[in-house]
């Protein structure tokens, strides 16, 4: 049968009689400084994000400024900002007229400034000149990010200071509490933003969206009526060049420690009252809370986590390489590119009911979804024919999309089950993923941002999974470049 397309439904208007989901304009951000200005990341991500956003009229009256260890000039400074607000310029998304001139004036006052933020002193130096209040964005390797954050000091910084911190978030449990107490000498809590660009503004709100504002969904979202849980994001990428960061990440802690957690979190937290991030984050806090890898006891974790690594393969019509041949890699780290671990939330919700994460490079297609998938019926009346099917909802996160699996009459004979996908887009943001996270920064709303204790909780989920597999005792399975993944590893979609 073919899938029926319904239109998404205009978005709800706000109660004026709730209390605002952001905190506004009171705290809004005068200048960002990023740190590491001439790293991959801010002219990769970080600068077309920014200028997305300003181009979209959302940032106005926003200070632009660069600093890093390198010796650039200004003009080297204002090449680098050109080429990736070009993007922003030209596209026609989100801009406006009035955005635009603003990205211009932007970029005409922003410099550039050479300055090794783990001098002691230079960093704090430095912001006594920079109008408050500040975001400062540490694009920075983590290990300088955390020097640099040690010997900063309160008073280095200007009134209303929020601190961006990129992932890795600490490496354990123990190095991102140690982190965390470092920042909270520093600034408040909520002023603290630890980016993880997956939780786009459009992702979370579509999922709270859905899962909240159907009285139908909410019901049924549960242990009693859910069988299973699966968030996967393949892709075909390769390691593009990045061995230096992942070969010592792998997908597990390039992938599931950090961003597929959040989305689990978000998947399975209780209603909030509000979509204030006091609310959204301590629903979010509780769940990470009651959630292990496998069912808490480390004898079962080979049943409830795999990794594996791709060998030689074709992905399209480009050979690729076997993992361990790639420039850069070294086959002592034993880095994983694909992984999996099944979660358990213990609580009345969830309990005995899977969550299963996974995601892996080099594969044959890219998938990017939350499957749900329902228990079977109590009792199907006897007399139908044909398969009945689980009913599932597909949530898609690139492109932002919704489907439901049902099972019909099918066609012709009125006996026997068919199945039916019912399909809607879903709204996304046309700012880029680094914009939505920076919309959040520039107007102070910490909602998108990962709280200091889920970050120390994430890891500790993990970290069990992640010693078995040091150790060994989980084997390192193999797949060839372009395949789905090891043969035995089936998801619903297989
Ligand atoms: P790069 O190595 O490309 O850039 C790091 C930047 O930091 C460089 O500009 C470097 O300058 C500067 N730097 C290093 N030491 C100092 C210092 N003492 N004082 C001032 N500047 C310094 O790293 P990435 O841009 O790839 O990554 C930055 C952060 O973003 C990391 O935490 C990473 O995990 C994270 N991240 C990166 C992503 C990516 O796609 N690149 C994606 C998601 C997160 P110099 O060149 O002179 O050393």
């Amino acid at each position: 049968m073919k899938p029926t397309s319904v239109p998404a439904s205009p978005p709800a208007t706000h109660d004026a009689g709730s209390p605002a989901p952001s905190p506004g304009a009171a705290g809004r951000i005068k200048t960002l400084v990023i740190l590491g200005a001439s790293g991959d990341l801010t002219g990769r991500l970080l600068l077309p994000g920014v200028a997305r956003l300003i181009a979209s009229g959302r940032a106005p009256g926003l200070t632009l400024l660069g600093a890093g260890s390198d010796d650039w000039t200004a003009g080297k400074w204002q090449e680098r900002l050109t080429n990736s607000f070009a993007d922003a310029l030209t596209s026609e998304g989100a801009s406006t007229a009035d955005g635009i001139k603003e990205l211009q004036r932007v970029q005409q006052g922003s410099s550039y400034q050479e300055l090794d933020v783990t001098a002691k002193g230079a960093l704090g130096g430095f912001l006594k000149n920079v109008q408050g209040p500040v975001a400062l964005y540490f694009a920075l390797p983590p290990a300088v990010s955390q020097k640099a954050c040690e010997i900063l000091v309160k008073s280095d910084l200007p009134a209303g200071t929020r601190l961006v911190m990129e992932k890795p978030f600490g490496s354990s449990t123990e190095s991102a509490a140690k982190l965390n107490a470092t920042l909270a000498k520093l600034v408040p809590e909520d002023h603290i933003h630890r980016i993880d660009h997956f939780l786009g503004k459009s992702t979370v709100l579509n999922i709270m969206g859905l899962r909240f504002a159907n009285r139908l969904l909410e019901h049924s979202w549960n242990g009693e009526h859910i069988e299973k849980v699966e968030i996967v994001f393949d892709e075909p990428l390769t390691l593009e060049n990045r061995a230096r960061y992942y070969d010592h990440a792998g997908a597990g802690r390039d992938m599931i420690q950090s961003h597929l957690l959040q989305i689990m979190a978000i998947m399975a937290m209780e209603p909030p009252a509000t979509l204030n991030e006091h609310d959204v984050r301590a629903n979010i806090a509780s769940v990470l809370r009651a959630s292990t890898v496998g069912r808490g006891g480390s004898e079962d974790l080979a049943d409830h986590s795999r990794r594996a690594r791709y060998t030689a393969g074709t992905i399209g019509d480009r050979p690729v390489p076997a993992y361990v041949d790639e420039t850069g890699v070294d086959p002592a780290n034993d880095t994983e590119t694909l992984a999996e671990v099944e979660v358990y939330i213990n609580n009345w919700r969830w309990a005995g009911v899977p969550f299963i994460l996974r995601s892996g490079k080099a594969l044959g297609r890219s998938r990017k979804e939350a499957v749900v998938t329902f228990k079977p019926v109590p009792h199907l009346p006897v007399g139908f024919t044909g398969t009945d099917s689980p009913t599932r909802l597909h949530i898609g996160f690139g492109p932002a999309t919704l489907s439901l699996d049902l099972d019909v009459n099918g066609p012709g004979d009125l006996f026997t089950l068919d199945r039916v996908q019912l399909g809607a887009e879903l709204a996304s943001d046309p700012l880029l993923p680094y914009g939505e996270v920076l919309d959040g920064v520039l107007s102070a709303d910490p909602l998108l941002s990962v709280r200091g204790d889920t970050a120390e909780e994430c890891w500790r989920i993990v970290e069990p999974a992640f010693a078995a597999w040091k150790s060994g005792e989980i084997p390192m399975e193999e797949y060839a470049a372009g395949s789905n993944g090891p043969a035995n590893w089936t998801t619903s979609n297989d």
